[in-house]
Formats: C-alpha cells, sequence, structure tokens
C-alpha cells in the first residue's frame, strides 16, 4: 500500500477499504484505521490529507460497528473533526462552478473516491472520461465527508462504549429477602436465541453481571456467571457493543477459578456446556439439586472459555486473566 519512497498507492488503498467494508480485509483492519488517523491528523488539506479524510469517511460505517477499542475510536472522532475544521475554512476552490458529487453508500464506489482524490493522474489513465473529478478532491466537498466521519463515529462512542443502565430491574430479580431470583433472570437471559441480540437477555445479563461485581451471595455466583455467560457467548454474532462486552467479561473474571488446578473429585469426564444447557444448568444449580452436571470444575472450564472467547472478541486476549 506504500512504496518505497512513502508514496501511497491509492488504488491498492481503496481495494484494502472495500475489501475490510466487505468483512475480508487482506491485513489488520484495526491498524490500517490507526494509520489513515495518523495521516488526517498530521496534513489534512494536503492531497494526500484529503484522500485519506475520505478513506476515513469510507470506514465509517466499519469503525462504527467492528471496532472493539474506544482509544481508537476517540483517534478517529479527532482526526475527523481537524479535518472538518481545517477543510471547511479552506471552503470550496470553485464556488458555482462545480458541484459536490453524488457518492452511493457501495464500499466500491466509496473506495473510488479515495483513488480519485488521492492519484487523479492514474485514475484518469483507467476513465479518461470522468470529468467531475476535481469535485472530489475540492477541500469544501472533503469537509463534508470528514463532518459526516465525525458524527457517525460519535455515535458510536455514545452508544457502543456505555453499557445501559440495569437498576430498574433489582425489582425484577430480587426476592424480597435480597436474593436472586434465578428462575426469573434466566427466563430473560433465555429469551436470547439466534444471531440477533434481545435487548431483554442482554439487559438481564449485564444485571448479572453488575451483581457479579457488586452484591452477589456467594451462593448465586454460579448461576449468575452461566447467565452472564450465555449472552457473552452470543457477542460475536450479534455484534455486542464493546461496553457491554468489558463488562462481562470483567464479571467473569470475578469467578472463582482455582479449581481448574485440581482435577475433578470424581474420575468420569463430562461433557462441555452447551449454549443449549446454559439456562436450565443455571437452574438447576441455584435449587441445590443437581447430579453433577454442575461440577465446579465444568462450570469454571466453561467460565474460562467465555473468558477467552470476550477477550477474543475485544481483542484483548493476551491480557493477564
Ligand atoms: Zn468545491
Ligand atoms: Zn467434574
Amino acid at each position: 500500500m506504500i512504496s518505497e519512497d512513502g508514496a501511497v498507492d491509492y488504488a491498492d488503498l481503496a481495494r484494502e477499504l472495500a475489501n475490510m467494508v466487505h468483512g475480508y480485509p487482506y491485513g489488520d483492519p484495526f491498524a490500517l484505521l490507526g494509520w489513515i488517523a495518523s495521516e488526517v491528523k498530521s496534513d489534512p488539506e494536503s492531497r494526500r490529507g484529503r484522500a485519506m479524510t475520505a478513506a476515513l469517511w469510507a470506514s465509517r460505517w466499519y469503525a462504527r460497528w467492528r471496532v472493539t477499542d474506544p482509544a481508537l475510536i476517540d483517534d478517529l472522532i479527532e482526526a475527523a473533526g481537524h479535518a472538518a475544521t481545517v477543510l471547511e475554512a479552506a471552503g470550496c476552490t470553485a464556488p458555482g462552478a462545480h458541484e459536490d458529487p453524488q457518492v452511493d453508500e457501495d464500499p466500491e464506489e466509496a473506495g473510488d473516491v479515495v483513488a480519485r482524490i488521492g492519484d487523479p493522474e492514474g485514475w484518469l489513465a483507467r476513465r479518461p472520461d470522468d470529468e467531475d473529478i476535481e469535485a472530489y478532491a475540492c477541500p469544501g466537498f472533503v469537509a463534508g465527508l470528514a463532518a459526516e466521519a465525525e458524527q457517525v463515529l460519535k455515535d458510536a462512542r455514545a452508544e457502543r462504549f456505555n453499557a445501559p443502565d440495569t437498576a430498574h430491574l433489582d425489582e425484577r430479580f430480587l426476592t424480597a429477602d435480597g436474593h436472586t431470583d434465578i428462575d426469573a433472570l434466566m427466563t430473560d437471559v433465555e429469551r436470547q436465541r439466534g444471531s440477533r441480540l434481545d435487548p431483554t437477555a442482554q439487559s438481564a445479563a449485564l444485571w448479572a453481571a453488575r451483581r457479579l461485581l457488586g452484591d452477589a451471595r456467594p451462593a448465586e455466583r454460579t448461576s449468575l456467571a452461566l447467565a452472564v455467560s450465555h449472552l457473552a457467548q452470543h457477542c460475536a454474532w450479534g455484534s455486542a457493543a464493546p461496553g457491554v462486552v468489558t463488562l462481562y467479561r470483567e464479571a467473569l473474571l470475578t469467578f472463582d477459578l482455582s479449581v481448574l488446578d485440581r482435577p475433578c473429585p470424581h474420575p468420569e469426564a463430562h461433557p462441555g456446556i452447551s449454549l443449549r444447557d446454559v439456562p436450565s444448568l443455571a437452574r438447576t444449580v441455584a435449587a441445590g439439586v443437581d447430579g453433577g452436571e454442575g461440577c465446579p470444575h465444568r462450570v469454571a472450564a466453561h467460565v474460562r472459555k467465555m473468558i477467552d472467547y470476550t477477550g477474543g472478541y475485544l481483542g484483548v486476549e493476551d491480557a493477564p486473566a
């Protein structure tokens, strides 16, 4: 993408942006976004900076839904905001002589905007009949792209990196004597089926996570951890908000995994815990009537797996558990 003399291959960049948006990036998309942010910040008014601003704009929906690191989102917001300010001040180079191009949402078209701005000669060599090419590179037009990207990313920051409040659920999930009503909790949790996130189930799991981090009674910790693990296991399929998954993971990290250092007290092996079994197992454990399926070793192994899984989703798998 960058040659030895530091020049950017914009056709290559445009292709990679489209690959990324389609979900099949050739390289590391987060590294690519970090590089784009730093390029935009350094000089948004230059041709290269305007092309990179268009690249940031072309990446905005990908960043909105796929970036799990709030620091990277902040970096992109800062870059887009800086570009919007600088390019807005520069303004249109030919008021009245050209109009802002209309661009489709299509990933390939968005990449083409980057290629047109960054390398107009290369673009015209392939498409000699493109007449309004300078309108694409116009600071006034690119300022609008930067402002749009900034807004999308600010929305992402607000919606994806905070976990919804669940205090109102105390009434639903706590008994009169202050215990967790596991049956009521799991009734909400098991609404989560398939890949589309169920907001009621997610709220229940968040409530359970906060309970684990706070006032959970020792006897209810296993069922609470299972409730959290059920939604944690759906995080990638449903593109769960990173702020929510971070809370799941923090809660699971409080679970006592020391039993994993010792062998099971029984000789026979037990199967792993399947997604389908989690709600009934949580109820069985809470009722204290399990016939071995709630073996602490088995549950701890499952929790360990979910800690690793959510760590992978958040891109923090190497963090000490
Ligand atoms: Zn213009
Ligand atoms: Zn066991």
